[in-house]
């Protein structure tokens, strides 16, 4: 028999795990307690009111065997000898695209300019320690894309949930946590994700597929407005029945190339601005009401703030983007002579700091004299105000910053705060770096979120610059439903780079889709 209860529990019922089966045993009123199985469905914490809630959907069945909890990702054909695709990145849209293709019977070839995670980690380090910035491998570039050193949130925004249900399955078939089956806002951690990375590439090789690392795609065979196949660094030409192009909002080179082969693309509204740091503690005492710390049960808490305002008659949003508790601030430049920071944080979430992008909309009315670039324009608009921040700081990994009251009244910030950003900090006014419809909307937006945040907006925060890569400066169009671009046939623009998904899990959506919809193109071709 099974029982699907709903329950309200204080943190500690609801995460230390023997006093949660004991409340649920007690709930269900079943009698054969020894052999309960009892399977949490969902979670979620309420903390809206002084006394934080856990609220918790479990099933509970007695003397009946469960449905396995995960049907997707299990096994995979062989598909070594079948016709060929052409993937472009290893990021997840790249990843999962390669395993639905193998789903659907053809063989995916994976080409991406990165290394695998373990050398990638390498130069990480050496981007840390010693301010090198590899524009082939990097917090961007590499096995598992922007995805693997990253939080690993994974909620996104899409309403399709048996869409993103089976994305999560094939995750925990890979060797995540059942919990992200589970939580309302469920995450990873970049601990565990180069792991789960490589699971997904023994995946893919062992059906038969191709991954090739440091392989860099620098041209595209075109034929009579079809793609053939692409040309890679080595010289090597790589045909197939369609390209996917899941190249990243980073590649800059790919937006280049598609410029000058005449490939039609647009530029794409976006955002920046910068990280902003606190204490973890200061953001726990302020979202879980207490008076010293969090307790031993709840998770280190986030934020999420969105201010609108309006200068010059135009309306902006200012809003808080991937916060992550517990985390750390990274350099994730793709170049050398550029400053770009974002966040990511263990499965943990045990750091000391809290920090999360605080972005200002960026609409392509906004971006004046750079339409001169053409689709480039706010690719280029953002490129330079990621040098500026790297010439204003002192011309290495070393990232601007500025404490946040200090920011607001234009005040030069004498000392900085201790950070979680490894390459270290440099007191330099944001004001300068920041173009001024970015740096005067955040000013005024960041007091304002005291009112939602009581304590959110003191000088024991600081702002990190700049962050720019919130998604991708340019759109590469395509059918609506048909996902093939308009102008090419066989190419497939998708992820994040080519303006279809902003985030792990709408990323790797998308790389099924495009696999699916470039697969059913072709047996239609053959059959026509
Ligand atoms: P990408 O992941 O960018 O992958 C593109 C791949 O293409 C890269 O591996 C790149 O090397 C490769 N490539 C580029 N050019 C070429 C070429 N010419 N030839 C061959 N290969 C090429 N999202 C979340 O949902 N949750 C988070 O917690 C989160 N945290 C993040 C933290 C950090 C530090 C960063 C940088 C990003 C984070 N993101 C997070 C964003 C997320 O990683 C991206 O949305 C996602 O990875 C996009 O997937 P994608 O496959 O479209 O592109």
């Amino acid at each position: 028999m099974r029982k699907e209860l709903k329950l309200v529990l204080s943190p500690e019922e609801a995460y230390q795990d023997s006093v949660f089966r004991q409340v649920v045993v007690k709930e269900s009123g079943f009698t054969d307690t020894e052999a309960l199985i009892i399977r949490p469905l969902r979670r979620s914490i309420d903390a809206r009111s002084r006394k934080v809630k856990v609220n918790v959907t479990v099933e509970v069945f007695s003397g009946e065997k469960p449905p396995p909890v995960i049907q997707a990702g299990k096994t995979y054909p062989n598909v070594r000898n079948a016709e060929p695709i052409v993937i472009v990145g290893a990021g997840p849209a790249g990843l999962f695209a390669a395993l639905r293709a193998i789903e659907l019977g053809v063989k995916p070839i994976v080409l991406e300019r990165g290394k695998d995670v373990r050398s990638r980690r390498r130069d990480l380090a050496a981007l840390n320690k010693l301010h090198l910035v590899d524009p082939d491998s990097n917090y961007c570039f590499g096995e598992g894309g922007a995805g693997t050193y990253s939080d690993g949130k994974l909620y996104t925004r899409s309403k399709k949930r048996g869409d993103i249900r089976r994305i999560m399955e094939i995750l925990v078939s890979h060797g995540a946590k059942e919990d992200i089956l589970v939580d309302a806002h469920p995450h990873i951690g970049t601990n565990k994700l180069p792991a789960l990375v490589v699971n997904l590439r023994h995946s893919i090789l062992n059906a038969g597929g191709e991954i090739h690392f440091e392989t860099k795609v620098t041209d595209l065979i075109l034929e009579k407005n079809s793609i053939r196949g692409v040309i890679t660094d080595g010289g090597e030409k790589v045909l197939g029945m369609g390209v996917i192009l899941a190249t990243g909002h980073s590649a800059r080179d790919i937006f280049h190339l598609l410029t000058k082969r005449d490939v039609f693309i647009e530029a794409k509204p976006f955002a920046l601005g910068v990280r902003v740091e606190h204490d973890q503690n200061l953001i726990d005492k302020i979202q879980y009401h207490c008076q010293v710390n969090r307790g031993s049960f709840l998770p280190p808490a986030s934020y999420s703030l969105v201010q609108q305002t309006v200068l010059a008659g135009k309306q902006r949003g200012v809003f808080s983007f991937c916060m992550c508790p517990g985390g750390f601030i990274v350099p994730a430049a793709t170049s050398p002579g550029e400053i770009v920071v974002n966040g990511m944080s263990p499965s943990r979430r045990d750091g000391k700091f809290a920090n999360s992008g605080m972005v200002v909309a960026v609409e392509l009315e906004d971006l004046g004299g750079y339409h001169q670039h053409g689709p480039l324009a706010a690719m280029i608009f953002q490129q330079e105000v990621e040098q500026a921040a790297w010439i204003a700081a002192g011309k290495t990994q070393a990232a601007p910053a500025q404490r946040m009251v200090d920011f607001v009244s234009r005040k030069e910030s004498k000392q900085l705060l201790p950070t979680s950003y490894q390459p270290g900090l440099q007191s330099t006014d944001m004001h300068a770096i920041l173009p001024d419809f970015i740096s005067k909307r955040l000013a005024m937006a960041l007091p304002l979120m005291d009112q939602r945040m009581k304590g959110y907006f003191t000088n024991e925060a600081q702002l990190i610059g700049v962050e720019s890569r919130t998604s991708s400066p340019v759109r590469i169009p395509r059918d609506k439903h048909l996902l093939e671009h308009p102008q090419i046939r066989r190419l497939y623009p998708c992820g994040e780079g080519a303006g279809y998904a902003g985030g792990i899990v709408s990323a790797a959506m998308d790389g099924e889709r495009c696999a699916e919809m470039l697969v059913a193109k072709y047996h239609r071709s053959r059959l026509a």
